[in-house]
């Protein structure tokens, strides 16, 4: 029987199938777009060729890790393994082949459509709350806080506690390792005593395991916090920012980014502390879009 709770496990599932610390949105964001469909009134199921395809694959460029070629057919497919996805005109593809995967094609010439199963499907247009907390469990589980927040504003989902899974500790750390000020750009306002605009930021995801510690962590002003979740920047083996070539903006954009372009960030005084070159190799390729 479906309930609240197999539509939890499953959800969790989709997270055990994320392959180490390779990022795969691929799962996730699927099913944030057909969440965020229900939530606006759209019937159970989508049509892969004229729904899907050109929407995912934008979502995948936008938010998922920087590859040569995208796969929107793979997790449309795949979900169906979960427990609670299901296609309509499968039956009419061939699965002949080792991966038990028809061409992408197929799809589109049968007319495949797909999407949460009838009965999870009523589970989920009941309750707008329902939709809200399984998308924040999807968005918890595979995207760092800022993207979280970009992605729930933008599919319209309601999120409300993000902000309460930092860490006071790791926060106070490493402001205090980079002297409160932002390692790229040297901001460090303060309002009386108090650092404004200026955050901790994770190099490598708490989502793949990142620790809240110091050498996966650096002050940055909130822009070049959002910058660097974002992929917009990153850093080379050198600790030198590097600006991908995404980026444009003219005026205070150049001198925030341009400027700093191929120069080293500021460290903390002891080696120790230093961004560990296995979190900044995570960033570089899983985050950064050169
Ligand atoms: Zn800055």
């Amino acid at each position: 029987m479906a309930s609240i709770k197999t539509l939890q496990q499953a959800v969790t599932n989709i997270t055990i199938w994320r392959k180490g610390e390779q990022r795969a949105p691929h799962k996730p964001l699927l099913l944030l777009y057909v969440l965020a469909g229900y939530q606006n009134g759209h019937g159970r199921l989508f049509n892969y060729g004229t729904e899907i395809r050109d929407n995912l694959h934008v979502l995948l460029e936008r938010f998922g890790p920087q590859r040569a070629q995208y796969r929107p057919d793979l997790p449309f497919w795949r979900l169906q393994g979960d427990g609670f996805w299901e296609l309509q005109n499968a039956e009419h593809c061939s699965t002949s082949g080792s991966s038990r995967q028809p061409p992408a094609r197929e799809l589109l010439e049968h007319n495949v459509a797909g999407g949460f199963d009838e009965q999870h499907y009523s589970l989920l247009i009941k309750s707008k709350n329902l939709i809200d907390s399984v998308a924040q469990q999807i968005l918890e589980t595979h995207f760092t806080e800022s993207i979280q927040e970009e992605l729930a504003d933008e599919l319209g989902f309601n999120i409300l506690q993000i902000r309460k899974q930092r860490d006071p500790l790791f926060r106070q750390q490493v402001l205090r390792a980079y002297n409160y000020e932002c390692a790229i750009c040297g901001f460090n306002m303060r309002h009386d005593n108090a650092s404004v605009a200026l955050e901790a930021a994770h190099i490598k995801w708490k989502q793949y395991g990142g620790p809240c510690d110091i050498p996966n962590g650096l002050a940055l002003c909130a822009i070049h916090h959002k910058a660097f979740d974002k992929g917009s920047i990153g850093l080379d083996e050198n600790m030198r920012l590097q600006v991908s070539e995404a980026v444009n903006g003219s005026g205070i954009v150049g001198r925030l980014f341009w400027d700093f372009q191929g120069k080293a960030i500021s460290l903390p005084q002891t080696k120790a502390l230093y961004p560990q070159e296995g979190f900044v190799e995570w960033h570089r390729r899983e985050v950064f879009k050169g």
